[in-house]
C-alpha cells in the first residue's frame, strides 16, 4: 500500500498583469508566494517525485507530485529556475494548440523542459472540455495533443490533465484507449490510493492561499481540506446548472 501523494496544480506564477504571460486574478500565484511554498516543503523534507515514480508503484512519506496547467510562458521562465534551486521537479501538462500564443510556452520551448529534468504531459489541444465533446472530438483531443507533444519531446506522453477538471468514465475510457496512463482530474484529496487508469486528485493551489492554508491542504488536516472538497461540489454544481461556457463567464466576472 503506497503512501497518500498530494499532488499539486499550480498554472502561471505572476506578481502582477504586467509579467509575461496570462495572468489570471484566481489561479496566477505570486512568484514569492511559490518560492515560500518550495521553501515550507523543501525544510519539510518533501521530496517530488514524477510519473516515473508513479510507475515504480511505491514512494516514500513526504513524497509529493507538483503540477503546471495549459503551458504559460512563466513555467519555463520562472516556475523551472525555483524548481531546479531547490531540487524539485514537476509534470507540465501542456494544451497542444495554446503553444506559441502570446503568453503561452513556445514550442521549442517544451524540449527545454525535459532539458530541465522536468516531464511532460497532455491538458488537451484546445482545453474544450472533453465532457463537451462528441466521440469524433473527443478522440481528436486526446490524440492530437499527444502526437504534438511526443513530435516534439522524443518520448511517449503517458499522462493526461483534464482541461477544466470536467471528465469522467467517458473520458476516462477514452483516454486509456489512446495511451495514457496517468490521469489527473481537480477533485481535491489526498491521494490515498493510486492506481494507473484511475483518477488522480490534485490540490488546486490559487493566488489567495496563504502558506498555513497550502500546509493545511498539503497535509490534509484541519477544515481546510473539507472546505475546499465542500467548495468543489459547489463549483461542480455550478457548472451542471449553468452549463461549463456560462459558469465560466461567471467565474471570471466574479474573480474581478
Ligand atoms: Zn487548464
Amino acid at each position: 500500500m503506497p503512501e497518500s501523494l498530494p499532488v499539486l496544480m499550480y498554472h502561471g506564477l505572476h506578481a502582477g498583469k504586467a509579467m509575461r504571460g496570462r495572468y489570471d486574478p484566481v489561479y496566477s500565484v505570486d512568484p514569492s508566494s511559490f518560492a515560500r511554498q518550495l521553501d515550507w516543503m523543501a525544510n519539510r523534507d518533501y521530496r517530488s517525485i514524477g510519473l516515473a515514480g508513479l510507475d515504480a508503484g511505491e514512494w516514500p512519506a513526504r513524497s509529493i507530485l507538483i503540477s503546471f496547467d495549459d503551458g504559460d510562458a512563466s513555467n519555463l521562465e520562472m516556475a523551472v529556475p525555483m524548481l531546479r534551486e531547490r531540487g524539485f521537479t514537476a509534470v507540465f501538462f501542456i494544451t497542444s494548440a495554446f503553444l506559441g500564443q502570446p503568453g503561452m510556452l513556445r514550442p521549442d520551448e517544451v524540449p527545454a523542459l525535459l532539458a530541465a529534468g522536468m516531464e511532460v504531459g497532455s491538458h488537451g489541444a484546445s482545453h474544450r472540455y472533453l465532457a463537451d465533446l462528441d466521440a469524433a472530438s473527443l478522440a481528436a483531443e486526446l490524440a492530437d495533443s499527444r502526437a504534438r507533444l511526443e513530435s516534439l519531446t522524443g518520448t511517449a506522453v503517458a499522462a493526461l490533465a483534464l482541461p477544466g477538471g470536467r471528465g469522467g468514465m467517458r473520458e476516462r475510457e477514452a483516454a486509456l484507449a489512446h495511451g495514457y496512463r496517468w490521469l489527473f482530474g481537480s477533485v481535491p484529496g489526498p491521494n490515498r490510493s493510486t492506481q494507473p487508469g484511475r483518477w488522480l486528485q490534485r490540490l488546486a493551489i490559487r493566488r489567495n492561499l496563504d502558506l498555513m492554508d497550502f500546509a493545511a491542504l498539503v497535509e490534509w488536516r484541519g477544515p481546510l481540506p473539507r472546505l475546499a472538497a465542500a467548495r468543489h461540489r459547489l463549483l461542480g454544481l455550478g457548472k451542471r446548472l449553468l452549463g461549463n461556457a456560462r459558469y465560466e463567464r461567471l467565474r471570471t466576472h466574479l474573480a474581478r
